[in-house]
């Protein structure tokens, strides 16, 4: 069965590049009609924290991103345990002592004499004795799994063919020196005992991927389909990893922004497919083919999403929107022609605050000077009685035949006088409102 999962550190509130990772994943297992796994990353008991755990969880539920189960890493420590000593019983893990800076020092040398700033294996070479001593004087070491120096290759999903030379990468530490579990082999043994079958993670993951194919392989595993996106940057190319900060899913959310109008350009953006607005999430899944999407770093735009935001909105019944229709305090049997005159005129939700605003306490006629006389001949054609969508159309056809007015010169005066602003929704619609909630 197809099984990926998304697997973030809870050390922050997921943001747009964490969004594109977990959608991918999501999006496969779906559309294998396998599960998706969402999977705590808590190995680091000092910056993991419950708040961030349940926001993560919010920020997916919101996304409708569901996750078939939830897994977290620190309750699996005895695996990892038990894995370290595998690799330990196979010759493939060793301690080392170095220091930060001791280890800085090297690479600056070895980057100095233009070598790969790979470490040096140093501490394979200690004997028992001078570990012993070294334990003794610095506590104990880091361990680090012993690649082989080989070439490792795998096709990804996304970058194609890839072969890197193990022996241009570091033997990878797998627990640091206070004992504590790193992702590096947490990962490979949830990957393996989970039944992961596709994994896709941003491509700051390649080099990790290589290790851990090899210590995969060391444990007797079978490794997983990789596939590694390109990073996101801002609209102009530039990093966007400063920015990502203030492109959490949360903040978007309380932007306005839809779901499926962020998920349509999100399982999109960066592949050979058209951003194309969807409004349901099967019709994403049915169309995602991850071997559509480039190597390329994938330009995005946060603006972008709010036109695509308003095109979700308009298409909606009132159904969808009753709740925040009533929330603003629009009497029910109102909100149908509330909805239906004021959607086309919105981008977010929040702007329904304003329109409803306007019908409720009515406007501030804006009349120019030069209109003064115009707006009084107007007001003066209302017809008596009650006003409906047939009104408007009628009386400014009167206003023309009396006037002589026509166009913008008819219309805009008339808007502003009825409104108070120079633009807005359909005055067909916008007539009649008023003056029902005015009677009231
Ligand atoms: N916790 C890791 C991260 O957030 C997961 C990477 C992976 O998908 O393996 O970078």
């Amino acid at each position: 069965m197809t099984t990926t999962r998304f697997a973030p550190s809870p050390t922050g509130f997921i943001h747009i590049g964490n969004l594109r990772t977990a959608l991918m994943n999501f999006l496969i297992a779906r559309k294998a009609g396998g599960e998706f796994i969402l999977r705590i990353d808590d190995t680091d008991p000092e910056r993991s924290k419950e708040e961030y755990v349940d926001g993560i969880k919010q920020d997916l539920e919101w996304l409708g991103l569901h996750w078939n189960r939830v897994e977290r890493q620190s309750e699996r420590l005895d695996q990892y345990a038990a894995a370290a000593d595998k690799l330990r019983d196979i010759g493939r893990f060793y301690e080392a002592f170095e220091t930060p800076t001791e280890l800085d020092l090297k690479r600056k040398k070895q980057l100095n004499m233009s070598k790969p700033p790979v470490y040096d294996r140093a501490a394979l070479a200690l004997s028992e004795a001078e570990r012993e001593a070294m334990r003794a004087e610095r506590g104990n070491g880091v361990w680090r799994f012993k690649l082989d120096h080989e070439r490792i290759e795998w096709n990804d999903g996304i970058l194609g063919d890839i072969s890197i030379d193990a022996a241009s990468v570091s033997d990878p530490v797998l627990i640091r020196g206070d004992g504590q579990v790193l992702y590096t082999i947490a990962s490979v043994v949830d990957d393996t005992e989970m039944g992961v079958t596709n994994v896709v993670r941003g491509s700051d993951h390649v080099t990790n991927t290589a290790t851990q194919i090899q210590i995969m392989k060391a444990l007797g595993a079978t490794p997983p389909a990789f596939a590694h996106h390109s990073l996101l940057t801002g609209p102009q190319g530039e990093a966007l990893s400063k920015r990502l900060g203030t492109l959490a899913l949360r903040d978007l959310r309380e932007q306005g922004i839809q779901p499926m109008a962020l998920l349509s350009m999100m399982a999109r953006l960066g592949s050979s497919d058209p951003i194309e607005l969807r409004m349901e999430m099967a019709e994403l899944i049915d169309g995602f083919e991850l071997s559509h999407f480039g190597a390329a770093p994938t330009k995005f735009d946060v603006a972008d999403v709010f036109p695509m935001t308003g095109h979700y909105l308009q298409a909606l019944p009132l159904a969808k929107v009753a709740d925040q229709i009533t929330a603003l305090g629009v009497p029910d049997d109102l909100a149908e022609a509330f909805w239906t005159v004021t959607r086309d005129n919105i981008t977010t939700l929040k702007d329904l605050d304003g329109w409803w605003t306007l019908f409720r306490d009515g406007a501030e006629p804006d009349i120019d000077d030069e209109d003064k006389e115009f707006v009084a001949q107007a007001m003066a054609l209302l017809p008596e009685g009650p006003l409906d969508t047939t009104t408007w159309k009628s009386w400014t056809g009167a206003v023309k035949d009396a006037t002589g007015r026509k166009g913008r010169g008819l219309f805009m005066p008339l808007r502003k006088a009825l409104t108070g602003q120079s633009h807005g929704p359909d005055m067909s619609g916008v007539m009649p409102l008023l003056q029902v909630i005015k009677a009231r």
